[in-house]
């Protein structure tokens, strides 16, 4: 998706070679008609698969999946990393490790928001290790519910998360894919090979 990788390559900060900053855009200023943009783009990429809700976690994940599930004329829910009062019963529960934050929380989410007949579409800011994406893909379907498909923004594709998701089965669509982060530079992983003549 060009819009998103130029977007990268202006605005994203490379911190070392593991990790991109990308807070004027997507993790904390965001940018709704970029997030408008991706979130029609998830909505094609997945428009056969009879999605019926979209699922995320808190808190980076939110703006790119509500314009996904508005596209998809579904409900997205977001995982929750905290118990708060109003959150306490019946609720499905699975340990995610942080790749950001280096520490396990537990993100939770209602049994009344997810059924045995759902076909869920999970999204997320990032793609690392995969540990966010396995945890709701495993709550999702403690539900009974069916995970139709995984979309990621900025996946790090020379991180093993992608790998993972693929050998567990599950059709993954990242629209930034990135090969590497070295020299602090982001080279995309899925950049056309130059035209070479022919001699
Ligand atoms: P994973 O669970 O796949 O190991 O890591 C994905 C999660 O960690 C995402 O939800 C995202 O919040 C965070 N994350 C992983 N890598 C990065 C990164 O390079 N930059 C930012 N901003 N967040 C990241």
């Amino acid at each position: 998706m060009e819009l998103l990788k130029n977007k990268v390559l202006q605005e994203g900060i490379v911190l070392g070679e593991q990790v991109l900053k990308v807070d004027s855009f997507l993790n904390h200023q965001v940018d709704p008609v970029l997030m408008m943009e991706i979130g029609k783009e998830f909505a094609a990429r997945f428009a056969g698969e009879g999605i019926t809700k979209v699922l995320t976690i808190e808190s980076s994940g939110i703006a790119p999946a509500v314009m996904t599930a508005l596209q998809l004329g579904v409900p997205l829910i977001f995982a929750r990393k905290r118990k708060s009062l109003t959150l306490r019963d019946d609720l499905l529960t699975e340990k995610v490790y942080s790749f950001t934050k280096q520490e396990e929380s537990e993100v939770s989410v209602s049994k009344k928001f997810l059924s045995p007949g759902d076909r869920v579409l999970l999204i997320d800011d990032f793609l690392a290790n995969g540990e966010a994406a396995f945890g709701l893909a495993r709550i999702a379907e403690k539900a009974g519910a069916t995970v139709a498909g995984i979309g990621i923004v900025i996946e790090k594709a020379f991180q093993p998360g992608g790998r993972k998701l693929l050998d567990a089965g599950y059709r993954v669509e990242s629209l930034a894919p990135i090969a590497s982060l070295a020299d602090g530079r982001v080279t995309f992983a899925d950049k056309p090979e130059p035209q070479t003549n022919p001699v």
